[in-house]
């Protein structure tokens, strides 16, 4: 039963195959068998979750369910919840109790859900491998000598072994495709301003979008069809028009025309993935697509113009934690500027304050115009590449990662390898357009993802089709065997 997608859990619900507290005392339970060596949550809502619960079976039993009404689901503990601690995965925030839930929490409560835990995450979500997270690396489900991705690893971890039905997480370079590659799940980042980032913890505001990990593209449209939407509280939420989600989903692929950007398949990809995604391809073909190459000839740039952009909004992000109104405070300072400091120091982990460090030095006067202004001309370079790419097709596919899971500590020596975890994903948050993620193979016993990445509001397209995908495959129900 665990192993079920939200649509066949709400099913089931329907149904009173099982009740809500059933389904949530049991994903209770496998967490806390679980959980000690996954390590994929900071903290569960037991209690809570469990009166959430039956609160759900009443409102199904009244008729008034929606697709989530009593669906056991976890959230990146980046949203802030009220009642219940958020880290950020940070020491920063190991005593931060928001006194209200983000929009995407309040949304998901509001269909229903039971929020069964907040999961781990590299801290501030700067990370590819959630190894710089404060409470420990997760561990990947399908080898525990792995890392899950980053920086959603504990939304991924947590969904891949059946520890909640389907999670959030957020994606500044990569942070949701790239951890659902490593773990064999479905990612979805949605266009920047769909989804809102009220009480999303922020690290580079331009780039930030929640999205859904789960395990089916039925269950990310479900989802996105509880989280989008307008928020006046977010001034970056847009004004697009209510949609939804599920309605295409069965849409023929017939006429879909399918875009390969040349500079992704090139020597330097792992022959195997290269097999991989030729097979998904082919698939794909056979359900009617066409296929042609494109070029993206400034998405080489975009790792550097990424680690320009992204520490120059953190460092403006992270200068709210001064040990002053929340978070970690030192104690017994001498003075404000010993407070100020030592919180600093002691709150933030080295990642973070290399980033921090980066981004002043980006934004100061006289390196200012050599680093961010240029950064922000490739960004626009980048956004044009793929304008002119879609002018001849509807969606670009190509790998997720160029390989699979790596081994703890495997690239934690030199900042820049980890750094270029997301040379395939970075340049879609850079243009502000939707990519997911979703299973495309097995290699050596571990998933192989492959992204999709569609125009602005493309959403329905890439889920059309990945659901097209996922009805003649069966990539996204293979499940690691975690005891
Ligand atoms: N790995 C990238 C980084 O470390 C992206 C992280 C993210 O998407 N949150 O910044």
């Amino acid at each position: 039963m665990l192993s079920k997608t939200v649509a066949e859990l709400s099913a089931a619900l329907d149904r009173k195959d099982v009740s809500s507290v059933e389904l949530t005392q049991a994903y209770l339970d496998r967490i806390e068998k679980l959980n000690p060596d996954l390590n994929a949550y900071i903290t569960v809502c037991k209690e809570q979750a469990l009166k959430q619960a039956a609160d759900a079976d009443k409102q199904r039993a009244a008729g008034n369910g929606t697709p989530f009404t009593g669906i056991p689901i976890a959230h990146k503990d980046i949203f802030c919840t009220r009642d219940v601690l958020t880290t950020c995965g940070s020491r920063m925030l190991h005593n931060f109790v928001s006194p209200y839930d983000a929009s995407v929490v309040e949304r998901l409560q509001q269909a229903g859900a039971v929020t069964l835990g907040k999961t781990n995450m590299d801290e501030f979500a700067m990370g590819s491998s959630n190894e710089t997270s404060y409470y420990g690396a997760v561990r990947n489900p399908w080898d525990s000598s792995r890392v899950p991705g980053g920086s959603s690893g504990g939304s991924a971890a947590a969904v891949a072994a059946d520890l909640c039905a389907i999670a959030t997480g957020t994606d500044t370079g990569g942070s949701i495709r790239q951890p659902a590659s490593f773990c064999g799940i479905t990612g979805l980042k949605p266009t920047y301003g769909r989804v809102s980032r009220f009480g999303m913890i922020a690290f580079a505001s331009s780039l930030d979008q929640a999205g859904p990990l789960s395990k089916s593209a039925e269950d990310a449209a479900l989802m996105m069809n509880a989280i989008a939407g307008l928020d006046s509280r977010d001034s970056t939420s847009l004004d697009h028009p209510a949609e939804d989600f599920t309605a295409h989903l069965q849409q023929s692929l017939k006429g879909l025309r399918i875009g390969l950007p040349r500079d992704h398949f090139t020597a330097d990809l792992n022959p195997a993935v290269q097999t991989i995604l030729q097979d998904a391809i082919k698939a794909l073909e056979s359900l009617g697509a066409s296929v042609t190459e494109v070029d993206l000839p400034h998405n080489h740039l975009s790792v550097p113009a990424y680690y320009v952009v992204a520490p120059a909004e953190a460092s403006a992000n992270l200068s709210r934690y001064d040990g002053v109104r929340f978070g970690h405070r030192a104690e017994n300072p001498v003075n404000l500027e010993d407070l100020y400091k030592r919180s600093r120091s002691e709150g933030f982990g080295d990642e973070v304050k290399r980033r921090i460090m980066v981004g002043t030095y980006a934004l100061s006067a006289g390196y200012y115009d050599a680093y961010y202004k240029k950064a922000q001309k490739i960004r626009r370079l980048i956004k044009q590449d793929f304008d002119e790419a879609f002018k001849s097709v509807d969606v670009i596919l190509g790998p997720t990662s160029p390989h699979t899971a790596f081994k703890l500590g495997e690239k934690n020596a030199d900042p820049v390898t980890m750094y270029l975890e997301d040379i395939y994903t970075i340049a879609v948050n850079l243009a502000g357009i939707p990519g997911m993620s979703l299973p495309a193979g097995m290699l050596q016993g571990l998933p192989i993802g492959m992204q999709l990445v569609g125009p602005a509001f493309s959403e329905a397209r890439l889920l059309n089709v990945a659901h097209q995908f996922q009805l003649n495959t069966d990539w996204h129900q293979r499940r690691p065997e975690v005891k």
